[in-house]
């Protein structure tokens, strides 16, 4: 059996094309959905990064800013910089693109930003939100991951799900919401003892560690889900993910692709968590 692919270029297009539909309706009710985005330093992914996130926006009609920083800023100006931004009515969603400079603490400036403003859904208020099930929001990634497991018409109940990674912008929320979909969820990191024990046993696979080529075909229980959210560069320096994709194609059910899966939903991800910003301050307005 060859596994079908779930293509994330073609779901973020479509969710894309929903984010300005609802976008024109938003702002024919005179709210103009808008993201503001805080760049420090010069480093060149990021660089790419914030363009993007730009380009997707205006593409659908969301009003984005960047703003472009030296590394020499000092945090209290960023902080400052937030805070002003968090009582700027035309602004919905801000976004710092990490890593910050050295000198700046990360946390501190994540959890700067109004949570209602947290389109990113790093802020401890998020995470807190996710983990206890009340509305906020979810980080891009593994947002986007569980919009990949709707689209196939997957049904997670009573489903064993592993994911492999425990980050804080990826793995743990990941396993959360999984979880809130009624999967048994097994969290898989550096330090677990039997890898491939747990992932033959799992009907849903989430690699999210880095690592080229760390899930095998023999790793993989037949018929089973994998999504890659991994991004490396193999030998001739093309993006590639965590996934042994040829091989593991043929023993799963569905696979996620590498480049073409997760990544693009990412970046759709964050359109509607920005576009949901704006329409929670709308109603909230009335
Ligand atoms: P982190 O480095 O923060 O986390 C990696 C996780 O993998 C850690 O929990 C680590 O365990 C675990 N790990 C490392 N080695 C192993 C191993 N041999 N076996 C099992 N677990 C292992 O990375 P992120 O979560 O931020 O990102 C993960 C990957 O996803 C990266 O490739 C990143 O580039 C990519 N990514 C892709 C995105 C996209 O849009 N497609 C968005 C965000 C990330 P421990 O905690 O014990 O160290």
């Amino acid at each position: 059996m060859t596994a079908q692919i779930i293509d994330g270029n073609a779901l973020a297009r479509q969710i894309r094309a929903e984010v300005a539909h609802q976008t024109a309706a938003l702002q024919a009710r005179g709210v103009a959905p808008a993201l503001a985005i805080l760049l420090v330093g010069d480093d060149p992914a990021s660089q790419v990064y914030t363009r993007h996130k730009v380009n997707d926006s205006t593409e659908t009609g969301l009003r984005a800013t960047l703003e472009r920083h030296p590394v020499s800023m000092p945090q209290a100006q960023l902080l400052a910089r937030i805070e002003a931004l968090n009582h700027d009515p035309a602004v919905h969603g801000i976004l710092v693109q990490l890593p910050l400079p050295r000198h700046m603490d990360a946390s501190k400036v994540i959890e700067a930003i109004a949570p209602a403003k947290d389109v990113d859904g790093f802020h401890v208020a998020s995470a807190g939100a996710l983990m206890v099930g009340r509305p906020g929001f979810w980080p891009c990634t593994p947002y986007g991951c569980m919009k990949m497991l709707d689209s196939i018409g997957y049904d997670l109940q009573g489903k064993h799900a592993v994911v492999i990674g425990r980050s804080n912008i990826v793995g743990k929320p990941m396993a959360l919401m999984l979880l809130a979909k009624n999967a048994t969820v097994t969290i898989c990191h550096s330090a677990t003892r039997d890898l491939k024990a747990m992932t033959l046993q799992a009907d849903v696979i989430v690699a999210a560690v880095g690592k080229r080529n760390m899930l095998t075909a023999d790793m993989v229980k037949p018929g089973a889900v994998v999504i890659d959210v991994g991004m490396n560069r193999n030998d001739e320096g093309k993006l590639c993910g965590d996934v042994d994709f040829e091989a593991v194609r043929q023993i799963a059910g569905w696979i996620t692709p590498v480049p073409g899966g997760v990544g693009p939903m990412t970046r759709a991800m964050l359109l509607v968590n920005t576009l949901a910003a704006a329409e929670r301050a709308a109603d909230a307005s009335r």
